[in-house]
């Protein structure tokens, strides 16, 4: 979170101060001169244009703390469920390829039984920095809730969409998201669907959701599709 909006809305109501000050003494005295105008005006149309830029920074400030995740710092459910809708229209548009993976870290509740909810989330905010550093340029991440994590792979068939979750999966396997007193590992089961032209979000998501149920009833650490 920045406080730039700050700074620009502070420097916008101390012009419009001095706008009103001048004015203010201007009228004590009853004889406007016209360096006096100059000033009045010149500081109140300063002060619109800061007081302008600090809300429309305030704003996006808003829009950007509102759709990101707290504790990742990644994109929240809302704006997965933003990016995935739209990249859907465009791929259905275009005719390309677009696949989804739902992500859910195995065992994840023993792991925060055995050591603790603060390991817990230094897990969860490993897991997405790893996710980010792994995931191809042009491809989308975010938090679905809790240890759920979605990927969208656009321009890639299933099948290739399969080996590289897989290898991604393994890479999670060899993670160590331990620190220097002791290694800690992970493994993550994905479940993968493949846009088709009637998909809508929901759809697809059910989709791949019922797959990744399907790899955790198989035994966990897989990559189904
Ligand atoms: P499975 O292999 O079937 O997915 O088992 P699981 O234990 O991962 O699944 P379950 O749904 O039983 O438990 C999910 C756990 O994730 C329980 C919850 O405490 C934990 N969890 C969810 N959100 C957070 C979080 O933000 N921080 C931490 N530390 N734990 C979380
Ligand atoms: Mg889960
Ligand atoms: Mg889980």
């Amino acid at each position: 979170m920045t406080f730039d909006f700050y700074k620009s809305l502070s420097v916008g109501y101390l012009l419009l101060f001095i706008s009103y000050f001048v004015d203010s003494i201007d009228q004590i005295f009853i004889h406007s001169i016209l360096y006096t105008v100059l000033m009045e005006k010149t500081t109140l149309i300063l002060a619109a244009a800061f007081i302008y830029i600090g809300s429309k920074k305030w704003m996006e400030n808003f829009k950007a703390v509102s759709l990101t995740d707290d504790l990742t710092e990644i994109p929240n459910r809302k704006l997965c469920h933003e990016i995935i809708a739209k990249e859907i229209l465009i791929s259905q548009k275009q005719v390309s390829y677009l696949c989804l993976a739902v992500l859910d870290i195995d065992y994840f509740k023993g792991i925060n039984d055995k050591h603790g909810h603060n390991t817990g989330d230094k897990i969860l905010k490993s897991f997405a920095q790893l996710l980010s550093e792994q995931t191809r340029k042009g491809d989308s991440i975010g938090r679905w809730g809790g240890e759920e994590f979605l990927i969208l792979l656009k321009d890639i068939d299933i099948d290739c969409a399969y080996k590289s979750l897989d290898l991604l999966r393994n890479k999670i396997a060899l993670y160590d998201f331990g620190d220097k007193n002791q290694s800690l590992t992970i493994t993550v089961s994905i479940g993968i669907a493949q846009m088709n032209k009637t998909d809508n979000f929901e759809s697809l998501f059910i989709r791949a959701d019922k797959v990744l149920f399907e790899a955790k009833e198989a035994g966990r650490n897989i990559v189904k599709f």
